[in-house]
């Protein structure tokens, strides 16, 4: 779609083509089809903005999607109509469900997937959208009017011509993006920002660094100091990536081999079970490092920019650690899993799950040769590693819009969160509520008043779903290193499950407007299958795990039920905006600080806060209590 200065306002920008930009386009398009069909295409519009279009979608790291507790929420994004799942069904090459001797609670479904059928696919997906327009751009400024962000402005590109692809499984209708060469600006009344590792990035590989987010794109630099002067409080975190290795030059012949299961389990309750997998299925191999290369390890730290000061990041994620990382915490260890993971169906890319690192290349050598069925291995790619800023997640609420300026919902990794799955959660999220505060600005504007008394938040809780415990925990918590998901940080885990995501969340979907009437069909055909089953007719696997969990946990989950029941009160009370809690009576310091800071939205937020405790919250009630009386 061409733009032309007419066509350049529109209901919704996002900023970013990632994993939360593009499920954040996708919620948005999704929930704005109706109002663009309407209107014959002239309202209900989104624009996604982003460095690359042709990179929309790039896994930077791993190629895999899911495992313990991701899968649970690849599964709840997909169960909400989201993309990620769709996506990964039709490019996985191997899947595999973690944990399949435990109980269904803490299993996770995982997938390896052909990294670039897997953007492609992405890309696609995207381009069915009618009312989506692909622009590439860098976002450099925001646009302010009376208090609210209502648009960006940004440096032009130039597009290369023709697809962007690097292979050939490439993206067809994806082609309709067009370049524009000269700044210019985007209005719209909700801007999703997504800018992952790229705010003013600069990657690592021993003492080289080379400004950028990933390997072979640039940094966004000019954004970092626009967010700055509008009074955020930026952070700056890191992250690392392993090499990756000729498969031809490996000698597999010696090496374990990780299979995919032999019944796979596909993500997306929309994918046909007789036509799944898509894509030929591929193994993976087993390896390890070896003492004689940690040695070289030790001895090289002071080359290792995650060691020796030259990266000024905070923080790298303590749950995904380098290899250097390993060697020094746990230096009783004499070798350590790698996993070789293939790329793609399409090229000799072998991935090393295990060893991300900012070593020089030289020691990256000595590493990867001394592992058995590596000792003549090829590199494509050496490992690095990529220091970024980001927003601390106290300026946030769950609905992911910025506290400091309505009409900005940031997503993704700029939240301070590692992973694909995480970033998506967390797009899908900010996707409706930049349409639903889009939808309140409109009404406003029609019928006066404040968009904030006509925002219908949409925020899910920390027993509906995975991304629900996320988003909680990045507004209460201000997470200090990468935030990663886990099932340990679920205290509902056992109803959390990967098998009844669509029961906890498809409903819900089809009420915001996210589920099209096929998935709907596909849900009611199997709710009536489930609920005929205590007659004994049925025969579908989806209902049949399904059933299987809800039967295991059947006691836990009533008496969940009812203590929930007795702790919503507290837990969804809401906390107005403005509440002055230096004017509570009472009140300690510390949680009067804390509570200014974070400025929770529900009484349940309040209590997770550090430094909040019982006692402070009962004043607050108190304090509510007489606010209401006097007001009434
Ligand atoms: C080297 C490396 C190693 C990683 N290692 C791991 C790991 O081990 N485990 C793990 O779980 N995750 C890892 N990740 C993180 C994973 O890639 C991210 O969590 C995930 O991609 C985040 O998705 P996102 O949508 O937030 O951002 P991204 O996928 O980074 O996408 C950001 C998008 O925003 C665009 N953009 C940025 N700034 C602008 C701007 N100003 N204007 C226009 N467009 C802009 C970019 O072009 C890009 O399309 C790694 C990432 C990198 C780069």
């Amino acid at each position: 779609m061409r733009l032309t200065p007419e066509s350049k306002q529109f209901d919704v920008v996002v900023v970013g083509g990632g994993h939360a930009g593009a499920e954040a386009a996708w919620a948005a398009c999704n929930l704005l089809l109706p109002r663009f069909e309407e209107s014959r295409g002239a309202l209900g519009r989104v624009a996604m903005v982003t460095m690359d279009p042709g990179k929309t979608g790039a896994m930077s790291c791993n190629p895999a999607i899911g495992g313990l507790a991701k899968g649970q929420m690849v599964r709840e994004i997909d169960a909400l109509g989201g993309l990620m799942g769709l996506a990964t069904d039709a490019t996985g090459i191997q899947f595999r469900v973690l944990n399949q001797s435990k109980g269904p609670a803490v299993r996770g479904p995982r997938s390896q997937n052909d990294k670039y059928r897997y953007a492609a696919e992405v890309r696609r997906l995207l381009g069915t959208r009618p009312n989506l327009t692909v622009v590439g751009g860098v976002v450099e400024e925001l646009l302010v009017e009376n208090g609210r962000c209502v648009g960006v402005r940004c440096k032009g590109v130039p597009q290369a011509d023709g697809p962007a692809c690097e292979t050939d499984a490439c993206c067809g209708e994806f082609g309709s993006i067009d370049g524009v060469e000269k700044p210019f600006v985007l209005r719209a009344d909700a801007v999703v920002l997504t800018t992952g590792t790229f705010m003013r990035a600069l990657m690592h590989t021993g003492p080289r660094k080379v400004e950028g987010g990933r390997v072979g794109e640039g940094s966004a630099v000019g954004i970092s100091g626009e967010l700055q002067r509008l009074g955020f409080e930026l952070g700056r975190l890191k992250t690392g990536t392993p090499p990756r290795l000729a498969a031809e030059s490996i000698d597999f012949s010696g090496l374990e081999e990780q299979p995919g299961d032999d019944e796979p389990v596909p993500f997306s309750d929309m994918t046909v079970l007789d036509a799944f997998p898509r894509l030929e299925q591929r193994v993976c191999w087993i390896t390890h490092t070896t003492p004689g290369a940690h040695d070289a390890i030790r001895a090289n730290l002071d080359r290792a920019p995650m060691y020796n000061g030259d990266i000024e990041a905070d923080a790298g994620p303590r749950y995904c650690p380098s290899i250097e990382d390993k060697v020094v915490r746990f230096a009783d260890r004499a070798s350590h899993h790698v996993f070789l993971e293939p790329e793609s169906l399409s090229t000799n890319e072998v991935y090393c799950n295990g060893i991300s690192t900012s070593l020089p290349a030289d020691v990256q050598e000595q590493i990867v040769t001394a592992m058995p069925g590596c000792e003549r291995a090829k590199f494509l790619k050496h490992g690095y590693a990529v220091e970024y800023d980001m927003i601390w997640p106290h300026q946030i609420d769950a609905t992911c819009m910025t506290k400091r300026l309505p009409g900005l919902l940031l997503a993704g990794q700029i939240n301070g969160t590692s992973g694909y799955e995480e970033a998506a959660g967390q797009g899908l999220v900010a996707g409706v509520n930049a349409v639903r505060w889009a939808e309140a600005v409109r009404r406003v504007e029609e019928a006066g008043g404040d968009a904030r008394d006509n925002f219908e938040r949409f925020v899910l809780s920390r027993e509906q779903a995975y991304v629900g415990v996320m988003l909680d925990d990045l507004v209460t918590k201000t997470p200090r290193e990468p935030y990663r998901m886990f099932t340990s940080r679920a205290e509902h885990r056992l109803h959390l499950r990967s098998d009844n995501a669509a029961w906890r969340l498809t409903r819900l979907g089809r009420g915001l407007g996210l589920v099209d009437d096929a998935r709907w069909r596909v849900f009611e055909r199997r709710d009536a299958q489930a609920n005929a089953t205590t007659n004994g007719d049925m025969d579908e696997p989806v209902v049949r795990r399904y059933l299987e969990g809800q039967r295991l946990y059947a006691g836990y989950i009533d008496r969940q039920r009812r203590e929930l029941a007795r702790f919503a009160e507290q837990e969804h009370a809401a906390l107005p905006d403005d509440l002055d809690y230096a004017a509570v009576t009472g009140l300690r310091a510390e949680a009067a600080g804390v509570l200014s800071k974070f400025r929770p939205t529900t009484l349940g937020q309040a209590s997770r806060l550090a430094g909040v405790n019982p006692a402070d919250l009962m004043l607050v009630s108190v304090h509510l209590r007489k606010r209401e009386i006097l007001s009434a």
